[in-house]
C-alpha cells in the first residue's frame, strides 16, 4: 500500500482545520452542497463519511472504473483520458477505462459514467437539451455522472478554437477534478499540474450544473500556423510544445460556443469596387478617393448608402451559401479595415460631432495635402498614418499619443452600424451588426445612440505600461459605448503582446478591467496574443486565463491559487512574483519610451514593441535584477525542503529567468558589434552569445518554459540569424480552420 502523502487543496476550499477534515464544496449552478472526505488520519482510525454515496478509492484501492459509451465520441474519450491521468496521479493507482458493457461493470462497486452513456439515459440524464458549453456533475445510485453538451469533434481537434468547442463532458470532468480532487493547472506541462496526493476519497451527494460565462474565450497565437520553423531545434519539440499548451488551454475551457464572423471585413473591396464604385471609399485631401496606404487597408466612406447596401448584399450571399449552413451566428461583419479611418467628405464630416481637436489636427484641419500624405507614407511606412491619427499603443509609438490632438469619429461609425443594421434587418430580422470601437473611433459616440442589436468589438489602445491612466481611459471609453446603447461587447485587447520572454506581470489592472468589462456587457473576449512565455509570465497568464471562465475571479485569488502550488516555499516564491510585479509596474510610459527609442530597430514603433521585444533588454534590466532573482529562487528551493514537485516548479521559473538573461546578453553583444562594425572580436562575441542562448533554449525546449518559436520570430524581425531547423516537416496547418 502506498504511503498516504496528503496534500490538501487550499484554494478551492477553505478547509477547516479539524480531525477528519470534512471539506465543503460549494456547487456552481444548481447550488447543492456536497461533502467530501479527504482523510489524512491513519486508515485504521478511518470512519465512513456520513452520507457517503460514492467511493472512488478506498485506502489505496480503486473502487470505481471510468465508463464511456459503447460507441464513444472522441470528446468522451478525451474526458475519460483526462480523468484517468489525474486520478492515477492523485492516488498512485491505475483506474480502468471501459466501454459500457454490463459484464465488465460488475468488476467495481462504483462507476464514473462519462458522457452520454446508457446508464445516464436510464436515469433520465440530462433530461433536457443542454446548452452549448453546459455540463452536469451528479451522483446517483452507485454512479458519478459527468456529462455535457457534446459534438462529434475529432480528438485531434479538441482545443482548436477556430471552431465552436462543443465538448462539455470534458468540462464536467475538469469541474470534478478541480472541486473534488483539488486539481489545478498553473502552466502547461507536467510541472504545472498540481494534483494533491491522497489514498482515499468518498463523495456524498453531488448535483450541480454549470456553463461557461463567456460565449467566446479566445487567445490568438495559440497555433504555429504561419510561423517560420525556428526557435525549437526540431519540429517534434515544437509540436510537443503546442500540444501541451493546447491541453492546458482546454483545461481552462478556452474556446467558444458560438461561431461568429468578425475581423477586417472590407479588405477586398478596393480590388472589387475601386474602379466601379469610388464613392464607397474614403475621400482624402484633394478630393481623391483611394487608399492612403495599400488596397486592403483602404477605409470606407461610411455615410455612403451604397456602402451599407453592398455590405448587406454581400452578407446575404454569404449567409445563404455559407453562414447559415455552417452554424454561424447571423452577424453582419461591419468591422473596418485595419487602418485609421480617413474619409474627409462633407457628409461623413457632418456626421461627426463637434470636437475642438479637429481644428488642431493637421489631417482634419486641412493642412495636409495629398502629397503630404504620400510623403508621410513613404517616410513612416504602410501604417504611417495610423501612428499619427490614432491613440494606439500596441507598441511604443514615437510621439506620445496622449499628447496628440486626436478627434474621435465614433458618431459616424455608430450611425454607420445603425444604417447597416437597418438594411440587414430587412433581409433577416435576426441579423446583427458587429463593428469595432477602434483606432480613431475608440472614444465613444457623443450623441448617436446605437441600435441595441449592434455588437461592439472593442480594441483598447493599450500596450505597456498598462497603468492607472490607461485603465481609466479604457473604462471611460467602454462605459461611453455602453451608454450609447451597446448591449453586448467582444473585448479584444492587444496588450498581452507585451513582455517578450522576460519576467513580466502587469496583470492586476488587466484583471480588474476584465471584470469591469464583464459587468458592463462583455460576452466574449479575444486576446492578442498568447506569447507562451509561461515561466516568465506565469502569474499574469494564469490569472488571465483563469478569469476567462470566471471573469470576476480576480488577480488576488488567482495569485493565491498559483502560490499554493509551492508548498513550504510559498512565501519565498511570493517574494519572487511580487518582485516581478513591482519591477514591471514601476515603469512609467516616459521612462520606457526613452529606452524604447534608444533601441529603435526601424519602423513606427520603438524597441520593446511586439516585433522587437528583445531590443530594450540591455536597459530594461540590469545584472542585479538577475542575481537578486536567482537568489530568491535559491532560497525558495531551500524552503521547499526537498519536495520534488515544488523544486521542479521553482526550477521551471529559473529556466525562464535564465533564458531572459541569455537573451539580454545577446542583445548587449549585438549592440556592441553594431557599434564597432570592423571589430571581429565583437562579431564573434555576438555569435557566441546567440549560440549560447539557442543552446540553452534547446536544452529546455521540452519543458514548456517558453514558446521559443514566437520569441525567435520577434528576434528574426530584428535580424538575429535564426535558421529554419533542418528537420522541419510541414506542420499540419489547415488554412480553412483559421477562418472564422
Ligand atoms: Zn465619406
Amino acid at each position: 500500500m502506498r504511503l498516504c502523502r496528503e496534500r490538501i487543496p487550499t484554494v478551492m476550499h477553505e478547509e477547516p482545520k479539524m480531525k477528519g477534515l470534512l471539506v465543503s464544496v460549494l456547487a456552481v449552478g444548481t447550488a447543492v452542497a456536497a461533502w467530501m472526505f479527504v482523510d489524512g488520519t491513519s486508515p485504521s482510525n478511518r470512519r465512513k463519511v456520513p452520507g457517503s454515496v460514492f467511493t472512488l478509492v478506498k485506502e489505496g484501492r480503486v473502487r470505481a472504473d471510468i465508463v464511456i459509451p459503447a460507441m464513444p465520441l472522441d470528446c468522451e474519450r478525451y474526458a475519460a483520458d483526462e480523468l484517468k491521468h489525474h486520478i492515477d496521479k492523485a492516488f498512485g493507482v491505475s483506474i480502468e477505462i471501459v466501454k459500457e458493457d454490463k459484464k465488465k461493470l460488475q468488476r467495481y462497486p462504483y462507476h464514473i459514467f462519462v458522457g452520454a452513456t446508457a446508464a445516464a439515459k436510464a436515469i433520465n440524464l440530462p433530461g433536457r437539451k443542454l446548452k452549448k458549453n453546459e455540463w452536469i456533475v451528479k451522483t446517483f445510485g452507485n454512479g458519478l455522472y459527468l456529462m455535457g453538451r457534446d459534438s462529434d469533434i475529432k480528438y485531434k481537434d479538441i482545443g482548436n478554437i477556430w471552431n465552436p468547442t462543443i465538448y462539455a463532458t470534458i468540462y464536467a470532468a475538469y469541474d470534478f477534478l478541480e472541486k473534488e480532487l483539488g486539481v489545478k493547472w498553473i502552466w502547461p506541462g507536467p510541472t504545472g499540474e498540481v494534483i494533491p496526493k491522497r489514498n482515499h476519497l468518498e463523495l456524498v451527494k453531488i448535483d450541480r450544473t454549470g456553463i461557461e460565462p463567456l460565449e467566446e474565450r479566445i487567445l490568438h497565437g495559440t497555433a504555429p500556423w504561419g510561423m517560420p520553423k525556428i526557435g525549437f531545434s526540431n519540429e517534434d519539440a515544437a509540436a510537443r510544445f503546442y500540444a501541451g499548451q493546447n491541453k492546458f488551454l482546454v483545461r481552462h475551457r478556452v474556446g467558444r460556443r458560438r461561431r461568429t464572423k468578425s475581423g477586417h471585413a472590407f479588405e477586398k473591396w478596393w480590388k472589387r469596387f475601386g474602379s466601379t464604385h469610388p464613392e464607397y471609399f474614403n475621400e482624402l485631401p484633394g478630393g481623391k478617393r483611394c487608399p492612403a496606404s495599400v488596397g486592403a487597408l483602404v477605409t470606407l466612406c461610411v455615410s455612403e448608402p451604397g456602402v451599407w447596401k453592398q455590405a448587406v448584399a454581400d452578407w446575404k450571399v454569404w449567409w445563404e451559401n455559407v453562414g447559415s449552413k455552417n452554424g454561424f451566428e447571423p452577424w453582419v461583419n461591419s468591422c473596418e479595415n485595419d487602418y485609421v479611418s480617413l474619409c474627409q467628405c462633407k457628409r461623413c464630416r457632418s456626421w461627426d460631432e463637434p470636437d475642438p481637436r479637429f481644428a488642431k489636427n493637421r489631417y482634419w484641419n486641412g493642412s495636409m495635402s495629398f502629397d503630404d500624405l504620400m510623403a508621410l507614407r513613404k517616410e513612416r511606412g504602410v501604417y504611417g498614418l495610423n501612428a499619427m491619427l490614432s491613440p494606439n499603443r500596441w507598441g511604443i509609438p514615437k510621439d506620445d499619443p496622449r499628447k496628440r490632438q486626436l478627434p474621435s469619429i465614433a458618431d459616424r461609425y455608430a450611425r454607420f452600424y445603425n444604417e447597416v443594421q437597418k438594411e440587414a434587418r430587412k433581409v433577416n430580422p435576426a441579423a446583427r451588426v458587429v463593428g469595432y470601437g477602434y483606432v480613431n473611433y475608440l472614444e465613444p459616440p457623443k450623441k448617436t445612440k446605437l441600435d441595441p442589436s449592434v455588437v461592439i468589438e472593442y480594441v483598447p489602445r493599450s500596450y505597456f505600461p498598462y497603468d492607472r491612466e490607461e485603465s481609466e481611459y479604457f473604462r471611460t471609453c467602454f462605459l461611453g459605448w455602453k451608454n450609447a446603447g451597446a448591449k453586448e461587447f467582444t473585448y479584444r485587447p492587444n496588450f498581452m503582446l507585451a513582455g517578450g520572454n522576460y519576467p513580466f506581470d502587469q496583470g492586476r489592472l488587466i484583471l480588474e478591467d476584465f471584470a469591469f468589462a464583464y459587468t458592463n456587457g462583455m460576452t466574449a473576449c479575444a486576446f492578442d496574443s498568447l506569447r507562451g512565455s509561461w515561466a516568465c509570465h506565469a502569474m499574469m497568464d494564469y490569472a488571465l486565463i483563469r478569469a476567462f471562465r470566471d471573469p470576476l475571479h480576480g488577480y488576488e485569488r488567482a495569485r493565491e491559487e498559483l502560490l499554493s502550488a509551492f508548498g513550504s516555499a510559498r512565501e519565498e516564491v511570493a517574494k519572487y512574483f511580487d518582485g516581478i510585479y513591482a519591477y514591471t509596474t514601476k515603469w512609467a510610459f516616459d521612462d520606457f519610451h526613452k529606452i524604447s527609442w534608444q533601441n529603435s530597430t526601424g519602423g513606427n514603433h520603438g524597441g520593446g514593441s511586439y516585433h522587437n521585444c528583445a531590443a530594450i533588454l540591455g536597459e530594461y534590466f540590469d545584472e542585479k535584477f538577475f542575481t537578486e532573482n536567482y537568489r530568491l529562487l535559491d532560497s525558495a528551493k531551500k524552503a521547499a525542503n526537498g519536495d520534488k514537485e515544488v523544486v521542479a516548479r521553482i526550477e521551471f521559473l529559473r529556466k525562464g529567468l535564465r533564458d531572459a538573461e541569455l537573451t539580454r546578453r545577446t542583445r548587449i553583444a549585438e549592440k556592441a558589434m553594431k557599434a564597432a562594425p570592423d571589430d571581429k572580436a565583437k562579431a564573434a562575441a555576438f555569435d557566441a552569445a546567440f549560440k549560447a542562448m539557442n543552446d540553452y533554449r534547446a536544452s529546455v525546449e521540452n519543458e514548456f518554459v517558453c514558446n521559443f518559436r514566437y520569441e525567435a520570430r520577434s528576434e528574426l524581425r530584428m535580424k538575429w540569424p535564426h535558421k529554419e531547423n533542418v528537420t522541419a516537416v510541414k506542420p499540419a496547418a489547415n488554412k480553412k480552420s483559421l477562418e472564422y
